[in-house]
């Protein structure tokens, strides 16, 4: 019986903009993306019965419909009249509900291992309209890379990858909901945007310094005025001499940026004080 293992990187946003609230609710974004090497790992099998069936090694998680690795499996099964069985385990190492798409990535992992698994022939852009289904971040973990997103996230640009540095992830022990912040986000409010083409420029230039005077989420105050916690990582790493310093998505997770490995192990050590869940890790170029 054929096994496959596949990898769900997690993602960070170098940028993070809303330009307006739609009608429908939704906000539409402009975001940068790039996937940082940092993955959950799935293996998937098939199973002799006509069924789904999901394990993790971690508790905390859903394992039926809520998850989205779950949801993916069903959609792509039943849009293609599949009859046949899969059994996916999730060995997470992403942090959940930390702003780095873990679930997304976990959706798009088994849309591209279903793909193999059960020989459908899709291509990536068949995928990433399906992925579409499932949530905003799902075609972008689909294509993996770097890319600019526009609309609620799924229209994409593939763009020039970020100079290769060091990626240092810190999640203060606090769920942030993607809905709540929004929620409270007052588009009118913002004073300034970040600048999508002065990043676009900082990556095809390869330039680490312009990069990181660039990085921008219009999202953090929100999130940094609720949580005080949040902040005291962000200044922490400010502090320990990081190159640039950003929340990701709609956080709790602050990621630094660091381009000199002597500097990898001070900022490290000055979040190790307070902070359990800190990981060092290499953007995925
Ligand atoms: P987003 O920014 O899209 O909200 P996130 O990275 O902040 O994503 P996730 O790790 O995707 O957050 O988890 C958000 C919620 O989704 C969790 O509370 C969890 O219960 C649920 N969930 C569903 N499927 C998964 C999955 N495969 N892995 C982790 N959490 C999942």
């Amino acid at each position: 019986m054929s096994k496959i293992y596949v990898k769900a990187p997690a993602k960070i946003n170098l940028l993070l903009d809303v330009i307006r609230k739609r009608e429908d609710g939704f906000h539409e974004v402009e975001m940068i993306m790039t996937m940082v090497d940092l993955a959950d790992r799935l293996e998937m099998e098939e199973l002799p019965r006509d069924q789904i069936v999901l394990s993790s090694q971690v508790g905390f998680i859903p394992l039926d419909e809520k998850n989205l690795a779950f949801q993916a499996a069903k959609l792509i099964k039943e849009r293609y009249g599949v009859k046949r069985g899969v059994y996916i385990h999730l060995d997470k190492q992403i942090p959940v509900a930390a702003g780095l798409a873990g679930g997304s990535s976990d959706a798009a992992a088994t849309l591209r291992g279903l793909n193999r698994l059960w020989d459908l022939g899709l291509s990536r852009d068949e995928l990433e309209v399906l992925g579409a289904e499932l949530g905003s971040d799902v075609p972008f973990c689909i294509r993996g890379g770097t890319a600019l997103a526009r609309g609620r996230g799924e229209k994409l640009e593939s763009i020039s990858p970020p100079p290769q540095c060091w990626v240092i992830l810190a999640k203060p022990p606090i769920n942030v909901s993607t809905a709540d912040v929004y929620g409270k986000f007052r588009v009118n409010d913002l004073k300034e945007h970040p600048s999508i083409p002065a990043m676009l420029d900082a990556l095809s230039r390869q330039s680490f310094p312009d990069m990181c005077d660039s990085l921008g989420n219009v999202l953090e105050h929100v999130t940094l005025n609720r949580y005080p916690e949040v902040r005291q990582i962000k200044d922490c790493m400010i502090k320990a001499g990081a190159d640039g310093v950003l929340m990701s998505g709609s956080g709790p997770t602050v990621f630094g940026l660091v381009s000199k490995e002597i500097k990898v192990a001070r900022v490290y050590n000055a979040l190790r004080g307070f902070c359990k869940e800190v990981y060092v890790v290499r953007m995925l170029t």
